[in-house]
C-alpha cells in the first residue's frame, strides 16, 4: 500500500494511507544503509507477521534538514508588511534558497492592518514577472486565510519567516489550533532547550502542512555564476543574451539587462547584482 509519513515516534511511523493511518516500522535494511525516513516520505508499506513495514521509500523531491521534512513542495515565506519592517534582502534571500531546493514560494504578507494600500502595490510591483503567488493577510482576525487555504491543495507546505512576522498565529489559524501559544507568551515556554522536536504534518481536507515554523535564517553559499538559476523571471530571456552563460551584470547586449524596469523589477534585479558580487567576493577569499 502507498501513503505519506505524517509522524514519526521513536521508531514508529505513522503513515496516512487511502484506509486511514497505518503505524508501522521501517525494515532493518534501511538502518544497515543508514537511510532514515523522513517525515513527508512516499512510501509502500507492506503488511508482514510483525506488523506493517516500511518497504520502500520512493525518490524525494526535496530534502530540508530544519524542520527535517521531505518532499515540501511550497513554502509560505511570511514577512510582516510592518514590525518588524521588511527586510527584503532576507526576503530574497528566502526565495533563493526556496528555489535551490525546488519548493515553491508564496509570498505571504501579514500585518496588513498595520499598512497602506500604496505600500501593498509598491509590493506587487517589487516582485513583478516572478510568477510567485503574492497575499496579503490579517493573520491575528483572520482576514484574507481563504486563499491561503485554497493554495495548500495538493501540497506539503512549510510556513517560514523571519521571527515576529505572524508564522505561529498564521500557522495556529490555518490548522484550527488556537492553543498554540504565539510570541505574545513564548513559544519556549514548556520546550526544554535540548529537546528535540519532531515535526508532523498536518492533515487539512486534501492537503499538508508542517507543524512547526520552518527556517527563519538561512546560511548558504554557491558559486556566484549558479544565482541566476534561481531568478525566474530571467528564464524567458536568457537564451536571447548576446553571450552565452552571461550573468546579466556587466556584459554587452544583455537581454536581461534590457527588460528591468519593464518585465523585469528593478529591485529584485539590484539585489540580484548585489548578490552576485558579494558571492563573487566570497569565492574568491576562498581560493
Ligand atoms: P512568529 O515569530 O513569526 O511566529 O510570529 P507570531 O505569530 O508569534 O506573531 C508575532 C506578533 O505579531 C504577535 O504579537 C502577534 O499577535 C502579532 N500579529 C500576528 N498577526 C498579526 C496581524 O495580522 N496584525 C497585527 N497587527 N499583529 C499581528
Ligand atoms: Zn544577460
Amino acid at each position: 500500500m502507498e501513503g505519506i509519513i505524517i509522524k514519526g515516534i521513536a521508531g514508529f511511523y505513522y503513515v496516512r494511507t487511502s484506509e486511514g493511518v497505518l503505524e508501522c516500522k521501517a525494515r532493518g535494511i534501511f538502518r544497515k544503509n543508514n537511510i532514515t525516513p523522513m517525515v513527508g516520505d512516499r512510501v509502500t508499506v507492506i503488511a508482514t507477521p510483525e506488523g506493517n513495514t516500511l518497504d520502500k521509500i520512493h525518490e524525494r523531491s526535496s530534502e530540508l534538514m530544519r524542520p527535517f521534512v521531505a518532499n515540501i513542495s511550497q513554502a509560505y515565506v511570511v514577512f510582516a508588511l510592518r514590525n518588524p519592517d521588511i527586510n527584503v534582502e532576507l526576503l530574497n534571500k528566502f526565495l533563493v534558497y526556496l528555489e535551490m531546493k525546488h519548493i515553491e514560494p508564496v509570498l505571504v504578507f501579514n500585518k496588513s492592518d498595520l499598512a497602506t494600500e500604496e505600500e501593498m502595490t509598491n509590493i506587487r510591483e517589487d516582485f513583478k514577472g516572478t510568477g510567485y503567488p503574492i497575499y496579503f493577510i490579517e493573520a491575528k482576525s483572520g482576514l484574507g486565510l481563504d486563499d491561503l487555504y485554497a493554495q495548500l491543495r495538493n501540497h506539503i507546505t512549510v510556513l517560514c519567516g523571519p521571527s515576529g512576522a505572524g508564522k505561529s498565529t498564521l500557522l495556529n489559524k490555518l490548522s484550527g489550533n488556537e492553543t498554540m501559544e504565539t510570541g505574545d507568551i513564548s513559544v519556549r515556554l514548556n520546550r526544554g532547550k535540548h529537546t528535540t522536536r519532531h515535526s508532523e504534518l498536518i492533515e487539512i481536507n486534501d492537503a499538508l502542512l508542517v507543524d512547526t515554523p520552518g527556517f527563519s535564517t538561512m546560511d548558504f553559499t554557491m558559486e556566484a555564476e549558479e544565482l541566476k538559476n534561481y531568478f525566474p523571471e530571467f528564464y524567458e530571456y536568457e537564451g536571447e543574451c548576446r553571450f552565452n552563460g552571461c550573468n546579466h551584470n556587466r556584459e554587452p547586449g544583455c537581454r536581461v539587462k534590457a527588460e528591468v524596469g519593464k518585465t523585469i523589477s528593478e529591485a529584485r534585479y539590484n539585489y540580484y547584482v548585489k548578490y552576485y558580487n558579494e558571492l563573487v567576493e566570497e569565492n574568491k577569499r576562498k581560493w
